[in-house]
């Protein structure tokens, strides 16, 4: 089962809840926590561990190998506008490409191959029973989608028939996409303010566009109105827990510990979601 942790915007405690739940079902049985907001991880300032295994990721990009007569059919045939072909010879913009391959194949001259160009790491560990991976995009790289493609498909193979807990990157672009596409169920964490509301039914409209089953956790829920609340019960999409504003939580934070031994409050929505979790059977939607 893969359980996704996803918000419309940062900052609203989608970590807080994943590293906290990861390391307390580690206590029951083997788990996986899965950090694919591979722009700034942090999962690990929480789940500390001691060595870890790095392996690199790289993406397939054109170059011009051969001879090349400027014909023009790959910068065609290039949906993104990421490869120009000028009078003998293109120009690739690793940036735009999506590695779809469509302009090595179209070329009439076989002049394009495709060559590895990294795009950052993935890096492996354990805590217990936990295992930990974490995908970390290289500075400079534009492109996250296919890190995150590939830290939750590692994650699913190597750990298939645990439970895998994907702390997905904050809002509704490709990468946060990528992140729930597999989800059996996408917890999202959202908070009771005009900005939450509005980025809330952003990420609900992503997960129903993917058809994946959704539900919520109002994070510092004594703060701001009853919006988003109202706006849960319309779309019949269930609450899962309502967590106030703690400094206990707060301060474990900041401190990067976890906060789940400081706050029974916090314990009560993780223990609301393994129950959910425990009395549901997903049907695997893999597309
Ligand atoms: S691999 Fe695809 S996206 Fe990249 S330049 Fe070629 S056609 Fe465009
Ligand atoms: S399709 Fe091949 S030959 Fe034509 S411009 Fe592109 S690389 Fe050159």
């Amino acid at each position: 089962m893969i359980l996704s942790f996803a918000s419309g915007k940062g900052g609203t405690g989608k970590t807080l809840l994943a590293t906290n739940l990861a390391w307390m079902l580690s206590k029951r049985g083997p788990a996986t926590y899965v950090d694919a907001d591979v722009e700034e991880p942090n999962g690990h300032l929480f789940l500390k561990h001691k060595t870890a295994r790095l392996e690199r990721v790289a993406v397939a990009l054109p170059k011009l190998q051969g001879s090349c007569t400027g014909c023009g059919v790959c910068q065609k045939v290039c949906a993104f506008h990421a490869i120009l072909a000028l009078k003998d010879r293109v120009m690739v913009f690793p940036e735009l490409c999506h590695s779809c391959g469509a302009c090595v194949i179209a070329c009439p001259e076989r002049a394009l191959v495709e060559t590895p160009h990294e795009i950052g790491s993935i890096s492996r560990a354990h805590l217990g029973d936990l295992q930990l991976l974490s995908g970390r995009l290289d500075v400079g790289q534009a492109r996250a989608t296919p890190l995150v493609e590939a830290v939750v498909e590692a994650a699913t193979r190597e750990h298939e028939g645990e439970l895998v807990i994907v702390d997905s990157p904050p809002g509704t672009s490709c990468s946060a996409m990528a992140a729930v596409r597999r989800a059996d169920l996408v917890v999202l964490v959202t908070e009771p303010t005009p900005f939450g509301l509005n980025d809330l039914k952003l990420a609900v409209e992503m997960c129903r566009a993917l058809k994946r089953d959704v539900v919520a956790v109002v994070n510092r829920s004594d703060l701001g109105d009853q919006e988003v609340a109202l706006y849960l019960e319309r779309e019949g999409i269930p609450t899962l827990g309502q967590l106030p504003f703690h400094r206990s939580i707060a301060t474990a934070y900041a401190q990067g510990q976890l906060a789940v031994g400081r706050s029974a409050k916090l314990r009560t929505v993780l223990d609301a979601i393994i129950a959910y979790c425990d009395d549901r059977t997903f049907e695997g939607r893999t597309p």
